[in-house]
């Protein structure tokens, strides 16, 4: 099996270390603090061999240098992870596969937040990792991207098997729960999930990671062309993302 390992790090952000039994290949999902990252990785006996990178962001890539420096781990991403100051040793994009010990990865072009973000889908395992794309009951704010573009990107999202379990890169929910419940406030789904959420975060547990049927019953942006059904698809997205960057 592939083994995952989640820790909180930085104010908000999850940082995931994933680990093959077999070959011992360990590679770090992004690296928002290296220092944590490297010592969750000896407390589990495991040596990065990898990083892969989702997006350029300094949350995300600004940790790949002291990573690379003491472990001379592979780094893999999308060429915009160069404005972090170091290339990636192995530049991915949409179609591409990246391995870990035995297991493979989909590489998926998920631009939007920013234009080179990308995600990680283990198909056998039904697992992605969306980095700042899809977040649990929200999505990325589009710094580089245009809505069209980032509706795409979570359709694509969209279109993975329902059971897929989704690991997103930052602990937002609650804030994400109560924009959804301003703009989706009679979805009786999302009630109960909002329960769950609150839950979860008075007894200190994370809400990541979550699955994507999970996501489509009650996240407003997959949802958007549901709530604004006289708009197109991509429209519709728009309108939800713009009234969540103006909300309160
Ligand atoms: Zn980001
Ligand atoms: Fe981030």
């Amino acid at each position: 099996m592939l083994h995952i390992h989640q820790f909180p790090c930085l104010s908000d952000n999850y940082g995931f270390l994933i680990h093959d039994g077999a070959s011992g290949a360990t590679a770090a999902i992004d690296t928002p603090d290296a220092e944590e990252i490297l010592r969750q990785a000896g407390a589990k006996g495991w040596t990065i061999t990898d990083v892969w990178n989702t997006h350029w962001h300094p949350d995300h890539a600004g940790g790949n240098a002291a990573i690379k420096a003491a472990t001379g781990a592979t780094i893999t991403g999308p060429a915009e992870v160069e404005r972090i100051g170091q290339a990636p040793d192995r530049i991915i994009g949409q179609g591409d596969v990246v391995k870990l010990g035995a297991f493979e990865a989909r590489v998926l072009d998920v631009g939007g937040h920013t234009l080179g973000h990308v995600a990680y889908v283990f198909d056998s395992e039904h697992v992605a990792f969306v980095g700042d794309t899809l977040f649990a009951l929200g999505c990325g704010r589009l710094f580089e991207g245009t809505p069209q573009q980032m509706w795409a990107s979570l359709s694509k999202l969209a279109a993975l098997p329902r059971q897929t379990t989704l690991y997103c890169a930052h602990e937002y929910t609650l804030a994400n729960a109560r924009f959804a419940a301003s703009v989706d406030g009679d979805n009786p789904e999302l009630a109960v999930r909002i329960k769950e959420v609150e839950r979860k975060r008075a007894a200190g547990e994370p809400t990541v990671p979550m699955t994507l049927a999970e996501e489509k019953a009650a996240n407003p942006f997959l949802r958007a062309p549901l709530l604004l059904p006289e708009l197109a698809d991509w429209e519709a997205f728009a309108e939800i993302r713009r009234r969540k960057d103006s909300f309160k």
